[in-house]
């Protein structure tokens, strides 16, 4: 019998019962205990979940109350100084390095003032890490033991998991020395790392565990020959070491053969690889594997939420088997279903023909169970049959395509995708009309989303609101921003964005070709939970989408109001992509509908329109190559397919975070101006890098995610620090990114204090 295995389960509960937990322990009003309680719960459901589905090999400690990764930190004492120094709980240092924290003095407690530790992208995920920093005085050792505690909980229940824990070297490789150590390679402090895994290793086979799952993603990166030899050193020592669990190497999100030399030989029960991202590697792999090991099979799709071909995935496994014989073959999800919604019996408002064709993580657990069943020889016709008849019906389904759609994608040529003049004319001609001063202020988009607006938003959606109520509300929201931005005197305003409960679901609700979930969260990171619509078929915008809220804040102020899009990139990269035609198509089909935008809010007189991609340096392929290249021209490519069609007074700004970015991909785009995330990377490096970019240039100046306010001193000494390597005239001055998630007391005064630091140089500078 060919076993089923999945590699982690969401955490965030079928109704998003974590978010809710952990804010209203943030806010004060639970306790601890509440919380814990909590998290008890989603885990112990989600273990009973898949038992009752008939999966064999399921994971524990996939849970976290923040992140994975920072999980680890914690549980390896790789702590920075800074979250230490107040004798804070141990749950509370973990949110504290997740989200910083800052809380006023009381008769008990003494006031605590710290940053968030750095956050980026999951590999080419939506899904952001808490980067583990490595300062000078580090001291390795063991912080309770969650892994076990969870691994003995499960274990109550009567059901025998399979821990999961990020592996050594992807630890390492994905953390970072911080600015004053920066001559330090994470990857040497593997020696000191290896005896704590071996610890906490011990302790869970010493607990009944007797496998573990250590994922390596790293391995689908491009690795240096010090991390590659760090890979056979490290499981190579685990082989050495005695009373440990077997342990599964995993890794997804691409191919391995790369980097296959370090896997060989290796001392590891069996490997798990993504044949579902990479099939190609499947000869590869199975030519490197020894003897006795197992091959874990990743064939359901943690990534999407399209129904698996149960008759295609089934064939490949059988490969596999011919190979190995059935009893080293498992069958897998590709991933963690991390990054799927959690069940799709909770979509009651989905279309029933496109419901046919999704999968959520709950339903993913009954695929992964058939299709060993099925390769297993058992009887499952009926799965098979109803399965295939979805398959079809997809396939011919009249939610698909469009043939005006197509045609218009064929006809883009160069004049489509390049501005009328270079950026130094444009600039010529840009400056009469905006007349800005030096180091001008603006802000990212949003504002704070407050519960009002979210009330609002419900009753108007249930009905209980009329559209011109509605609408009313929403302009009383645009005017309340407006009127603030003008009484702490920036530059270049925005409307705030309080019509938007997402910004790609915002656009994906208005453009056809588009399904969007009631129900369908998926983690992003901590608390914050998105909910990414479907492209489904050929797409195409029926109407304007942005253009009345932007002309309403225009009207109402004498400054200059930014439009405020989302790039096609980013609408394809937070949407669950279709897996029928590539992605560049899809990408250029939104491009067209943004054009269309773009050129609407510049006739309509918005005189400034952002068109923001935060997603594009995630959608980078994660090796070097042809692959890479050709994404980095097709994504330019859309971009300047948007918003080439205006004239060279309009300027275009675009924006990008939470990754590392290289300028010479934003360079390709040609806006005018963009804003980056900055505040958390302003070593001397990073900014050199940005030295030479020929455009203006705002860099983010204080963390969004912290509700943390910086001081006027701050916003200066970090001005002060960029300039000595950036020059003055290009300088933009804003935030890391939108406000959205922030409250309204700390957004005005951190803007306020920023505001304060900007007219601070523009003095200096006029003297
Ligand atoms: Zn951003």
């Amino acid at each position: 019998m060919v076993q089923s295995a999945v590699l982690g389960f969401p955490r965030i509960g079928p109704n998003r019962e974590l978010k809710k937990a952990t804010e209203a322990y943030w806010n004060g009003k639970t306790s601890a205990e509440d919380l814990l309680k909590v998290g008890k719960e989603i885990r112990e459901q989600n273990w009973k979940l898949q038992k009752e589905a008939g999966v064999d090999i399921i994971a524990s400690n996939d849970f976290s109350f923040y992140d994975q990764v920072l999980d680890l930190s914690v549980l390896f004492n790789v702590i920075p100084e800074r979250y230490t120094k107040y004798q804070l709980p141990q749950l509370d240092v973990l949110f504290a390095m997740g989200r910083g924290l800052q809380r006023k003095a009381t008769d008990s407690e003494p006031a605590v003032d710290v940053t968030a530790l750095e956050m980026v992208k999951w590999f080419d995920s939506n899904y952001h890490y808490v980067r583990p920093t490595f300062g000078k005085n580090l001291s390795f050792k063991l912080n309770g033991q969650k892994p076990v505690d969870e691994f003995l909980e499960a274990k109550a229940l009567g059901i025998q998991t399979r821990p999961v824990l990020v592996g050594p070297v992807s630890y390492l490789y994905l953390g970072k020395a911080d600015k004053d150590n920066l001559e330090l390679d994470p990857i040497s402090l593997l020696d000191q790392l290896l005896p704590l895994y071996t610890e906490i290793l011990q302790k869970l086979a010493a607990a009944g565990a007797t496998e573990v799952q250590l994922d390596e993603p790293t391995l689908v990166l491009d690795l240096p020959a010090n991390v590659q030899a760090a890979v056979k050193k490290a499981y190579t020592y685990f082989g050495q070491q005695s009373n440990l669990p077997k342990i599964t190497l995993a890794s997804y999100f691409g191919t391995v053969v790369p980097n296959l030399e370090s896997l060989k030989n290796l001392p590891v029960s069996g490997f798990h690889f993504d044949f579902v991202r990479a099939p190609e590697q499947f000869n590869d792999v199975l030519a490197a594997i020894g003897q006795n090991q197992t091959l874990s099979v990743g064939i359901v799709d943690g990534r999407n939420i399209w129904k698996n071909n149960f008759a295609k995935s089934s064939s490949f496994v059988q490969q596999a088997i011919a190979k190995l014989g059935a009893e080293r073959v498992i069958v897998a999800t590709s991933s963690s279903l991390l990054h799927t919604p959690v069940d799709l019996e909770n979509e009651s408002k989905l279309d029933a023909e496109l419901k046919n064709y999704f999968s959520f993580a709950t339903q993913k657990l009954g695929e992964v169970v058939t299709i060993a069943k099925n390769v297993s020889g058992q009887d499952v016709s009926a799965a098979l049959q109803a399965n295939a008849s979805a398959i079809t019906a997809r396939a011919n389904s009249t939610f698909i395509n469009d043939q005006t759609v197509k045609d218009r994608v064929s006809s883009i040529d160069a004049k489509m995708s390049t501005r009328a003049a270079p950026f130094p004319q444009r600039l010529a001609e840009q400056q009469p009309v905006f007349n800005l001063p030096l180091f001008p202020t603006t802000t990212i988009g949003s504002f704070p989303q407050t519960k009002d607006i979210r009330i609002n938003r419900n009753k108007f959606n249930k009905g209980q609101l009329s559209a011109e109520e509605y609408e009313k509300f929403i302009n009383s929201e645009i005017e309340r921003v407006i009127r603030f931005q003008e009484e702490i005197d920036l530059d270049v305003l925005v409307h705030g964005e309080p019509e938007r409960n997402d910004m790609v679901q915002y656009f994906g609700e208005q453009l056809k070709g588009y399904a969007f979930t009631t129900n369908g969260w998926v983690q992003s990171y901590g608390s914050r939970y998105v909910r990414p619509p479907i492209i489904v078929g050929d797409l195409s915008r029926p109407k304007a989408m942005s253009v009345k809220e932007s002309v309403y804040a225009q009207s109402i102020t004498k400054k200059h109001v930014k439009g405020m899009l989302t790039g096609p990139i980013t609408c394809l990269r937070w949407s669950f992509p279709r897996d029928d035609i590539d992605q560049q198509t899809q990408a250029y089909q939104l491009a067209l509908a943004l054009r269309d935008e773009v050129n609407d809010l510049e006739a309509a007189g918005i005189k400034i329109i952002q068109v923001d991609e935060p997603a594009i340096r995630e959608g980078l392929p994660l090796r070097a190559g042809a692959e890479r290249s050709a994404y980095q021209v097709w994504a330019a490519e859309a971009f300047r397919v948007a918003t080439s069609g205006v004239s060279n007074k309009t300027q275009i700004h675009s924006h990008f975070c939470y990754s590392d970015l290289d300028p010479n991909h934003i360079k390709a785009l040609d806006a005018d101006v963009v804003s980056i995330e900055f505040s958390k990377k302003d070593d001397a490096n990073y900014i050199a890098e940005f030295k030479d970019y020929p455009n203006h240039i705002g860099l983010g100046l204080f963390d969004i995610h912290s509700p943390r306010v910086p001081s006027t001193q701050e916003f200066i000494t970090k001005i002060e620090t960029i300039l000595k390597t950036y020059p003055a005239e290009k300088f933009w001055v804003n935030p890391d990114c939108g406000l959205k998630t922030r409250g309204w007391d700390e957004t005005r005064e951190s803007l306020t204090h920023m505001v304060e630091a900007a007219k601070y140089f523009r003095n200096q500078y006029q003297k």
